[in-house]
């Protein structure tokens, strides 16, 4: 179900071209983008993007669990799709029904694979510092004996980083010594006569602070979306990122509030002079974190109007006293533009206390979406 009229998403695929461009600028020939495109695409819909970013030349895909990954194939998705996730033995034949690419995600997980019976596909995971998943990288005794599983066809061996997005040196250190240890097994499993897969181990961070790694395949997803993770982000590369998805609500309601009056569940304001307030039609149900109560910010009229009293599940509160000409069904902007003003969902994120990434990934299944192809064609979704 979905009600655009009441709260919704903008997707400008423009920009997801101008970033997988950005992106790729950055990278060397033969290495292939393989977007992130888990948690709905971080919230932007994952059939949506993942088919637009097919029609833009991109292959393969990964995705955090095999939900998601049945999700991309029965909506057109051709190529390779890894899960970067568990997958229990219960759902293996899932893997074959859909030609899935599974994570080893250690050896036991590749046992359990093997005892399966029939072929599955296997990019196997190392460990080489961020202790998730992935068998730990000394274990090359381990690892290596996942090759001689007959029933796994290894097409990848990867990593993943644990601080590329911090850029002091101690942190930069750490990022050097998980890829030291990805080489050695990279070198250790040549070594043992072991080839004919593909490498990878950067995220966003990992290909925007170390764009000179060599490896076939990056896994962005934040980036992807032309946002970093938190509003003072530095990167060693030098792009320009555009987002990707706005927020937008109507206002349903607009009324005064008189000096001494309380707004909205537990008379968590309380009107401090005679104020014009508006009830705007989006609440955390829709993934607004009831964190931004009494401090988030909506742009209404390219004004920045500040939430009053708690967000409600269907609902917030503003104060436009100051803003003029406000009326039912007029847009409100949570994250994106509004003539010259902006929110990003980085300081959206950082107004509510965490990163861009939790706040686009858990927006809300009632949204609708309105896409602006990269034609500048605009659909409703
Ligand atoms: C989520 C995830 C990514 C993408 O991370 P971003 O920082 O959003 O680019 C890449 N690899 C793995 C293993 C992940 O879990």
């Amino acid at each position: 179900m979905y009600q655009k009229g009441r709260a919704w998403i903008e997707l400008n695929m423009k920009n997801l071209a101008s970033n997988l461009k950005q992106l790729k600028s950055l990278l060397p020939e033969n290495c292939s983008v393989m977007p992130a495109v888990k948690a709905n695409a971080y919230g932007h819909g994952a059939a949506l993007i993942g088919k637009a970013l097919q029609n833009m030349g991109v292959r393969d895909f990964c995705v955090a669990s095999v939900g998601e990954a049945v999700e991309l194939r029965e909506a057109g998705i051709t190529g390779q799709i890894l899960i970067l996730g568990y997958t229990s033995p219960q759902e293996f034949s899932e893997l074959i029904r859909y030609d899935l690419t599974q994570t080893a995600v250690d050896f036991s997980h590749a046992k359990q694979m093997q005892a399966y019976g029939r072929p599955l596909t296997v990019h196997v995971g190392v460990d080489t510092g961020m202790h998730r998943l992935g068998e730990r990288s000394e274990n090359i005794g381990k690892i290596s004996r996942i090759w001689e599983f007959e029933n796994l066809k290894i097409t990848g061996v990867f990593s993943h980083l644990c601080v590329s997005d911090g850029i002091s040196d101690g942190e930069r250190a750490c990022t050097y010594r998980q890829i030291e240890k990805f080489d050695s097994v990279i070198r250790k499993l040549k070594e043992k006569g072991i080839t004919g897969f593909k490498t990878h181990i950067q995220g966003s961070y990992g290909i925007l602070n170390y764009p000179e790694l060599r490896y076939d395949y990056v896994r962005p997803g934040i980036a992807l979306c032309g946002v970093l993770s938190s509003p003072g982000d530095k990167t060693a590369a030098d792009v320009h990122l555009k987002p990707v998805l706005s927020l937008k609500a109507r206002i349903a309601c607009v009324k005064q509030l008189h000096r001494g009056e309380t707004a909205g569940y537990g008379q968590a304001y309380t009107a401090e002079k005679e104020m014009k307030t508006a009830a705007v039609s989006i609440g955390y149900a829709d993934g607004i974190p009831r964190e931004l109560s009494n401090r988030g910010m909506v742009l209404v009229n390219g004004r920045r109007a500040p939430v009053i009293g708690r967000i409600c599940m269907d609902q917030l509160l503003i104060d436009v006293t100051d803003i003029p000409c406000v009326s039912p069904g007029d847009e409100a902007v949570l994250i994106g533009k509004c003539q010259d003003e902006q929110i990003t969902v980085s300081e959206f994120a950082h107004m509510a206390g965490t990163i861009s990434n939790e706040i686009l990934s858990r927006l809300g299944s009632r949204l609708g979406r309105k896409v602006i192809s990269d034609a500048g064609q605009v659909s409703d979704k």
